[in-house]
């Protein structure tokens, strides 16, 4: 074994690594703005950010100032001692969200949604509400309360049963909400937009359908907008569209722009549902991934990226309607974070045709690619991968 051969990084990963990932295709060296490069040198336009988490790009001057400047001052207190990027990150999601509440900070989503699931359950023993819903095919993460929320039996039920009483509706259908939502329910969780189902909206009216649900019956609303949020449809965060606040949300993902972190957010009474005592996290907080969040929501700002996602995420879905081609269907999804949907199960074999022609998307189902870049990327950018596109679905079905 050479180990000073990137070439081979690929065959150490399979045997070094358990096998719960596979080999990924391609390793990557470095990054910079939308592009990444592999160890041979090949460029690609990244249109999945490392799964809609590179939101400033790659080796963004402010993500790498602030976290240099940060990991060189104070790299981590632990929750025993304050410290101020924290403190200036919780009061800036405060700001951004419009409504008073409280926050938690972790380290990755799947801990933000433990937190939400933590307060679900505390509200439900205090007021004698039993059981959860969460919508099928709805992904919440892989620790073993996220995963009890998780609607996918291929990776929910080798791991079963759970401890939690989660009842699964189906997604979009507001009726069947609404019998699932009793006085004995604790807490509802919803994607406003399923992320790993294949990026797939509710129709119109769900989300403030789900909100009313819960106001009449008492249940909390739990929006994980871990995918969702922090620009990628255009708006900070997803609800926004339907004008509706949950009682809990949950961001990850884009938040930290490749650095981990992960936030829960109580609104109102929600908020402080928790005691001393109740929750923790010796990361959550860290002062470098929170400098590095308070970089990201930054960039956004200064940089006008909301109203740039808006246009570009036109720019690419338009783009997508007119490429024409028999494999395509149409294309799902908001601001910069779409599906191509294809006509027939071919999706990894397009990430594989795209892979070759310099571009990374993500087969997300057997019959949808995700396309989620940078939300810097450009619309010429994009229009290097419309014109390309065409090939590509080509070769996917040869
Ligand atoms: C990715 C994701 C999670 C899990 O986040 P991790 O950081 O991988 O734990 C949870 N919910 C949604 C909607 C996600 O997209």
């Amino acid at each position: 074994m050479n180990t000073n051969d990137p070439a081979d990084l690929r065959a150490r990963h399979a045997a070094a690594f358990m096998p719960n990932y596979g080999v990924p295709p391609v390793a990557l060296v470095r990054g910079e703005g939308a592009y990444v490069w592999d160890e041979a040198g090949a460029r690609y336009l990244d249109l999945i950010a490392g799964i809609a988490v590179s939101s400033l790009g790659h080796a963004h001057p402010a993500l790498a100032e602030a976290v240099s400047r940060q990991v060189a001052t104070l790299a981590h207190s632990s929750n025993l001692f304050v410290n101020e990027p924290e403190v200036l990150l919780a009061e800036r999601l405060l700001g951004l969200l419009g409504a008073p509440g409280r926050v938690f900070l972790a380290n990755s989503g799947t801990e933000a949604n433990e937190c939400a699931l933590k307060l679900v359950l505390k509200h439900g023993g205090a007021t004698g509400r039993g059981y959860v819903v969460a919508a099928e095919n709805g992904f919440h993460g892989r620790t073993l309360g996220a995963l009890s929320l998780t609607g996918k039996a291929s990776i929910r039920d080798q791991f079963g049963p759970f401890p939690i009483d989660v009842r699964f509706v189906p997604y979009g259908d507001a009726d069947a909400l609404k019998q699932a939502v009793t006085g004995e329910c604790a807490g509802v969780f919803l994607e406003p937009t399923q992320g790993e189902a294949g990026v797939v909206p509710p129709p119109a009216g769900y989300m403030t359908a789900a909100r009313e649900i819960c106001d009449a019956t008492g249940a909390l609303l739990v929006l994980d907008e871990i995918q969702s949020a922090i620009g990628r449809t255009g708006h900070w965060f997803a609800h926004q569209h339907d004008g509706i606040v949950p009682d809990v949300l949950t961001l990850a993902k884009g938040l930290g722009g490749g650095l981990p972190v992960g936030a829960c957010v109580g609104f109102g009474p929600a908020g402080t549902l928790f005691a001393k005592g109740d929750h923790g996290s010796t990361f959550g907080g860290n002062p470098v991934a929170s400098a590095a969040a308070l970089a990201v929501l930054d960039t956004i700002d200064r940089d006008g990226l909301l109203a740039h996602v808006r246009a570009t995420g036109d720019h690419l879905a338009e783009g997508l309607t007119s490429v024409g081609h028999p494999l395509l269907a149409g294309v799902r999804g908001r601001g910069l974070w779409r599906a191509a949907v294809l006509t027939a199960p071919l999706a990894g074999q397009v990430q594989e045709a795209a892979q070759r022609a310099g571009f990374l998307v993500n087969a997300v189902q057997p019959d949808a690619v995700r396309i989620a870049p940078p939300l810097i990327v450009t619309a010429p950018q994009i229009d290097t991968f419309l014109q390309a596109l065409p090939a590509i679905l080509t070769e996917a079905t040869q």
